[in-house]
């Protein structure tokens, strides 16, 4: 059996996809909980569980509770694939990040065109920071734009003005606001800065357009959602699993 864990899980379309893939071969299961000490309770409870992703907001809380952490996961500090070995007291979980390899295979080619790309990641949650890692990887730089100031690398929105916004040609938001059910919320920038030379991405595949997507629409940025992301992580958790 695999799954996926995380605080809410209607808006997912994990389970769909692996069912497409897989159809009834494994049973795949949401374990959902307020918190992620009922997420470890309820995996307990499940001993035919192999494998199971983590999405919000547990990403970066699950990490004290692995067995074993490989080493991109670990330097980033956010895992979304765990896989369990063995059985009873011998059991252990292993955790990995397929975020990065999904964000980078969903939009390099996109972000390939953009010259001179520099990047404004909205949020600074799991998904903000494997897109950090992405990015670094592709040797793009960016700033976290964030309710609160970390380090250098972090702005808050208020002082995001339309002049850095205007010089960041590539805008991802990492942040729930806009996904289903919360539709109508959207992060809050200023958008009369986005143009025709913007790449906007939204991690948030369902609605397929989120207000934030529509309202940079409205600029005439290229828009892209996450669909393409959350298929290229599925794929490499599949084959973390063994399964592919
Ligand atoms: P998370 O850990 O809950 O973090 C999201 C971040 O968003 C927070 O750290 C926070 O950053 C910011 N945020 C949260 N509530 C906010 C609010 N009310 N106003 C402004 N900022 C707020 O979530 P996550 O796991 O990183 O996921 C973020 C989004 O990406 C989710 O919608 C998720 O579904 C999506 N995602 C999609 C894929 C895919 O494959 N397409 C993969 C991963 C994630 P600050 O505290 O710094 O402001």
């Amino acid at each position: 059996m695999y799954g996926l864990a995380g605080k809410k899980l209607s808006h997912s379309f994990s389970k769909s996809l692996f069912e497409a893939k897989f159809g009834k071969k494994y049973p795949f299961r949401l374990i959902e909980s307020e918190n992620i000490s009922g997420i470890l309770l309820k995996v307990r409870n499940i001993p035919e569980l192999k494998g199971f992703n983590v999405t919000r907001p547990f990403k970066q809380s699950i990490l004290q509770y692995l067995d074993n952490i490989d080493n991109l996961a670990a330097s980033i500090g956010a895992v979304n694939t765990v896989k369990v070995t063995g059985a009873g007291n011998e059991r252990k979980m292993h955790g990995y990040n397929t975020d990065v390899y999904g964000f980078k295979e969903a939009y390099k080619n996109q972000i390939k065109q953009l010259k001179n790309c520099t990047a404004l990641i909205l949020g600074t949650g799991g998904a903000a920071l494997a897109v950090a890692a992405a990015l670094e990887e592709m040797k793009i730089g960016f700033l976290f734009v964030s309710r609160k100031i970390k380090d250098e690398r972090t702005i808050s929105y208020d002082k995001l003005t339309g002049d850095i916004i205007r010089s960041h040609n590539l805008i991802i938001n990492a942040t729930p606001l806009g996904m289903f059910p919360t539709k109508d919320e959207f992060p809050q920038i200023c958008f009369s800065a986005i143009n025709a030379g913007h790449l906007v991405i939204d991690l948030i595949y369902n609605p397929p357009a989120t207000m934030f997507l529509k309202k940079s629409e409205s600029q005439g940025a290229t828009l892209i959602n996450g669909l393409e992301m959350l298929k290229k992580q599925a794929l490499k958790s599949w084959q973390i699993w063994g399964l592919i």
